[in-house]
């Protein structure tokens, strides 16, 4: 797959991402079945073997238990370490944890970020993370304080790059002021199914500021592959009939699948957006790739971008 620079680092990344959230088949590791897990490495091996070359996980997926099945399988494929950019995510916090009252929260502080970073590291086999991106923003954050654990966690080989995911473009800049080294990705859910940061800042400030946007949940969490008209394996962003039919009739004219035009058209922004999808299905993974290779017109890129607003351009 054709490759693309994170930010300004001499980070490479495959022009889509593999996202690991999905990998345990579950949010919790009592459920947890070898099958699921089974379904979880295939996935894996499906998206290292079809040139997926960076990984997208977090301390909570499935409380951990995603890291620890990649670090399974990279054990079981070593070669393959220093081909691939290993990213993580930090800051966010289960109810119950540590104390049984600890309600569900953020948590940037300097010891929990260490910590959290520790903890992958181990489950994940690895001596360090290339991308460690804060999860979401805490209140409370104190960029000074954010600046001092990412400066340790460089210093000590522990994180290669740092970045963030679901920020303000205005929590970033007070971020940026604070840390020496630059905040080389924003990672936030833009699809046709969820348009705001075109227009909200978001996608701007990565311009300018030269930061890589990471698309999360690409295909709105599946609705956009799928066939049926507003249903879909999620139902969190139940999409327009006429959204569905704009992109049904632009795959059929162009003989591709309607995943590949959703992913084509993330693909057609200026910023270079790197969508990290999430199925998976081995046949789905391979089948993505071939997104890149479809440069959508100007004209079939607003069709979309009009039947997701729903509403004509002023
Ligand atoms: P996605 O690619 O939008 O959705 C994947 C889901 O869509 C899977 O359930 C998949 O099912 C289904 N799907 C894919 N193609 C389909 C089709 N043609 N027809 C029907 N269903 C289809 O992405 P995502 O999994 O929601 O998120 C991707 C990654 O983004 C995550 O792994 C994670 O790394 C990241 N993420 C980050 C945040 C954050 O806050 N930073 C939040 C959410 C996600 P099958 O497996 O059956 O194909």
């Amino acid at each position: 797959m054709e490759t693309v620079s994170l930010g300004t680092s001499q980070l490479q990344t495959s022009r889509i991402a593999y996202g690991c959230w999905r990998i345990a088949g579950t949010w919790n590791p009592s459920e947890v079945t070898a099958d699921k897990e089974d379904v979880g490495r295939r996935a894996i091996v499906a998206a290292m073997e079809a040139g997926y070359t960076m990984f997208d996980h977090a301390d909570i997926y499935c409380r951990g238990h995603a890291e620890t099945l990649f670090g399974q399988v990279m054990k079981a494929n070593p070669s393959i370490r220093e081909d691939i950019v290993i990213a993580t995510k930090c800051g966010i916090r289960f109810a119950g944890e540590p104390w049984s009252d600890s309600p569900h929260r953020y948590d940037f502080s300097a010891k929990h970020i260490i910590t959290s970073c520790e903890a992958s590291l181990k489950r994940l086999q690895i001596e360090t993370i290339d991308l460690l991106q804060l999860h979401r923003p805490d209140f409370l954050m104190n960029p000074e304080e954010i600046a001092d654990a990412f400066n340790q966690l460089l210093r000590s080989g522990k994180v290669r790059e740092f970045g963030v995911s679901n920020f303000k473009p205005s929590q970033i800049t007070a971020l940026q002021k604070a840390c020496p080294m630059p905040l080389i990705v924003h990672q936030f859910e833009v699809s046709l199914a969820k348009i705001d940061s075109l227009s909200d800042g978001t996608l701007d400030q990565c311009l300018t500021e030269r930061m890589t946007p990471l698309a999360w949940s690409p295909l709105g969490g599946g609705v956009l592959g799928s066939p049926e008209i507003t249903s879909g394996p999620s139902p969190r962003h139940p999409i327009s009939a006429n959204l569905q039919e704009t992109i049904s009739a632009i795959a059929d004219a162009r003989g591709v699948s309607r995943s590949i035009v959703a992913l084509a058209w993330l693909l057609k922004h200026p910023g270079k957006i790197v969508p990290i999808i999430g199925t998976t299905d081995p046949k789905r993974i391979v089948e993505a790739t071939k997104a890149p290779e479809v440069d959508l017109t100007r004209d079939e890129w607003y069709r979309l971008l009009i039947a997701a607003r729903g509403e004509k351009l002023p």
